[in-house]
């Protein structure tokens, strides 16, 4: 860095071309956020732990409220074109089918399409919205040291990067977190969650043109297709699990489907169509976390579910991260001066509010169960255009 930059950074004079802004993680939330920094024009790195981007076999749902943000990096059109359009969601009782409650999704209602895809279709259109050589692979953060306006970042290859501010998208169980805030507190309330994405042909009927999630007493089950042709099955459950499996959440650990078909008995014969027809399955500990003190010090801020982790349960984990990706690109846009810390306190500002909320409804896992829910601020907010509080600066 020349003298004069550095001088111009001091005075504030700095373009957003040359601040640099290091991301780690090239998830779900890292990457939307790199799609949009770099069109607000900055100079954008990418770290990521992996050495490939392996297919997690998941399905994954987008939201009208996340698919605005979409929309605005290219990704609303590529996205149609692949996945599944469910008409609806469809509440139905465990065993007799009843609809408890439905809410059709037309795109007209919220302002954006709801869409169902493979969470690999979802993350290589992300990947697809930065330039690869902007994504660097096989880079495990290590440590972080903040010096006069400048972050470094020290890898476990032993290579070292510096960038005017970081934002750390490292998912749940995230490094950058640990270092902002110390070890982070858990609560395991003994449940976990089945899921398995297959061949819709195995399942042998039509498993309908919603997204069903059939209620029982004490577990569910959410089930839709995961692609335009409706050729793949996806499903997720949240079911009690006695203590002793607690793990740490894994996308890899897999689950016994003897298992999961017998917690199931008894169960709406479509649902046990599709689980006698799932050929293996995955299983993921649900662990629940309260809202977090803060989400940045000084130029390193958290985004995604490094800052904001919640239950699978509403749907909102992927959304929230790229609602983020947008409000923080806003907030680095608007940023007076060199004030890149007011920046992320004011992102914080809006956020927070808005995800502990949904934090706080996703694990009372009522959402939607029965009768009329108010889900205008949940679908129709706009990560583009929501009023971002005045006067929060440093
Ligand atoms: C079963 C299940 C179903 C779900 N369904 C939905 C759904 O339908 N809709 C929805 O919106 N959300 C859903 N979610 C939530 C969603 O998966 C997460 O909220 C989302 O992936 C969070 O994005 P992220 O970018 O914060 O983290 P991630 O997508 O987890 O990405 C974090 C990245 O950081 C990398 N990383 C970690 N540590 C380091 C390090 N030290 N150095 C460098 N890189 C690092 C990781 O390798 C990873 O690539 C679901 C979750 C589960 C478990």
């Amino acid at each position: 860095m020349g003298a004069d930059h550095q001088s111009d950074r001091i005075q504030g004079r700095v373009s957003r071309a040359q601040r640099s802004i290091a991301i780690v993680g090239a998830g779900m939330g890292g990457l939307a956020v790199a799609a949009t920094l770099r069109r607000a024009g900055f100079d954008v790195r990418v770290y990521e732990q992996a050495t490939r981007f392996a297919r997690v076999g998941a399905g994954i749902q987008m939201m009208p409220n996340s698919m605005k943000v979409l929309r605005g990096i290219g990704l609303e059109e590529p996205l149609k074109r692949v996945a599944f359009s469910p008409y609806s969601h469809l509440n139905r009782v465990w065993d007799t089918g009843e609809v408890t409650n439905e809410l059709p999704m037309p795109e007209s209602l919220y302002g954006a399409p709801y869409l169902c895809m493979h969470r690999a279709e979802l993350h290589a259109a992300l990947a697809s919205a930065v330039p690869a050589e902007i994504v660097h692979l096989g880079k495990e953060l290590a440590g972080l040291e903040q010096r006069a306006g400048r972050v470094a970042l020290a890898f476990a290859d032993g290579t070292r990067e510096h960038a005017d501010a970081v934002v750390g998208a490292d998912g749940v169980h995230s490094k950058v977190r640990e270092m902002l805030l110390g070890p982070e507190k858990l609560s395991w309330k003994g449940r976990v969650a089945y899921r398995a994405v297959f061949p819709s042909a195995l399942v042998g009927r039509d498993i309908g043109g919603s997204r069903t999630k059939w209620w029982g007493p004490d577990r569910h089950i959410v089930i839709y297709y995961t692609t335009a042709k409706r050729d793949e099955v996806y499903f997720v459950t949240s079911v009690p699990e006695p203590a002793e499996w607690m793990t740490r959440e894994s996308w890899s650990a897999k689950g016994d489907v003897k298992e999961l078909r017998a917690a199931y008995e008894g169960f709406h014969p479509d649902v046990c169509a599709a689980l006698d027809a799932c050929p293996d399955c995955h299983k993921w500990a649900i662990l629940e976390r309260e809202p977090l003190p803060r989400w940045s010090e000084g130029r390193v801020v958290l985004l995604g579910d490094a800052c904001h982790p919640m239950t699978p349960y509403m749907a909102q984990g992927a959304a929230t991260s790229i609602e983020d990706a947008a409000v923080l690109a806003r907030c680095l846009v608007e940023v007076n001066g060199d004030d890149v810390e007011g920046a992320f306190r004011r992102y914080e500002a809006h956020r927070k509010p808005r995800t502990s909320r949904i934090q706080a409804i996703s694990s009372a896992n009522t959402w939607m169960r029965t009768g009329e829910a108010d889900t205008a601020w949940l679908y129709g907010y706009d990560a583009w255009s929501a009023p971002l509080p005045e006067g929060v600066s440093s």
